[in-house]
């Protein structure tokens, strides 16, 4: 009889136990910046786009529930490695010194910095943005690669929009950012145009912290069955219209696997 006490009393503090872990784990939470078009951005009190979709359905996948944060951009990855967020997803590119940071999932997109000028400007091609100011958003590649332009100024925004704006007023004479929110920033404003040449390749992933493998090791299996059941690529093709990109993306998520 004791016996049986003792067990079913373990029994209730197993469950008790679980159900705990279960009630602590049952939200992820998600660090982003919600100013990247058509990655993250507001529509009025939501955060849609793709990184939220796709976290929302990883969440999803995994039996919880998606809380998303929005911050500066170059608080992500501080908000994932003090425990703040679980997960940072940000059209984040994989670097070599953000992986000393954090852990990085599989990537998922492939993309490039663009430069944006006004329709009039001589600018014409990434040498010429020599001895030029550019603006770029805080803490971005974009943000380190211009930091390597000759004699080249960077004025720094916590926003990629409010960049354009600068562009649009004189105040700077490019703006390099991501291609994806340079479409939409060029489509969304008279009188700016994007420079063919791409340049530096870039991946996006999710970020984790190093403490959390095991969630890393979730997110992933997540994200690939997300690829494989073709899931991510509509959401990839909700957000990006044409089919040039929309085949690009693929093209990414296919080789990212
Ligand atoms: N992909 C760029 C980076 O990781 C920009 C990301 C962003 O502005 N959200 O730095």
């Amino acid at each position: 009889m004791k016996k049986l006490a003792a067990a079913a009393l373990a029994g209730v503090m197993v469950l008790t136990f679980g159900m705990t872990a279960m009630a602590e784990g049952d939200v992820l939470v998600m660090a982003t910046n919600a100013e990247f078009p058509p990655y993250e951005y507001r529509e009025g009190d939501d955060i849609v786009g793709i990184d939220a979709e796709v976290a929302g359905l990883i969440a999803e996948k995994l039996g919880m529930e998606l809380q998303i944060e929005d911050m500066a951009f170059d608080s992500v990855l501080a908000a994932v490695q003090t425990g703040k967020a679980d997960i940072a997803m940000a059209g984040i590119t994989v670097t070599e010194d953000r992986q000393m940071m954090v852990n990085f999932t599989d990537t998922y997109t492939k993309a490039t910095q663009m430069i944006i000028v006004t329709e009039d400007s001589e600018i014409a091609s990434p040498d010429d943005l020599t001895g030029k100011t550019i603006g770029v958003q805080l803490g971005t590649t974009g943000d380190i690669y211009v930091d390597d332009i000759e004699d080249a100024t960077a004025e720094r925004f916590s926003k990629g929009f409010e960049a354009v704006q600068a562009l649009l007023q004189g105040k700077v004479d490019a703006v390099v950012i991501d291609g994806e929110p340079a479409k939409v920033f060029v489509s969304q404003n008279e009188g700016l145009k994007l420079l063919d040449d791409p340049f530096t390749e870039e991946e996006y992933a999710i970020a984790i912290s190093k403490d959390n493998e095991e969630l890393l090791e979730k997110v992933n299996t997540a994200l690939n069955e997300l690829k494989e059941e073709g899931e991510f690529q509509k959401v990839i093709d909700k957000y990006i219209a044409s089919d040039d990109a929309a085949e690009a993306e693929t093209e990414a998520a296919t080789e990212a696997k």
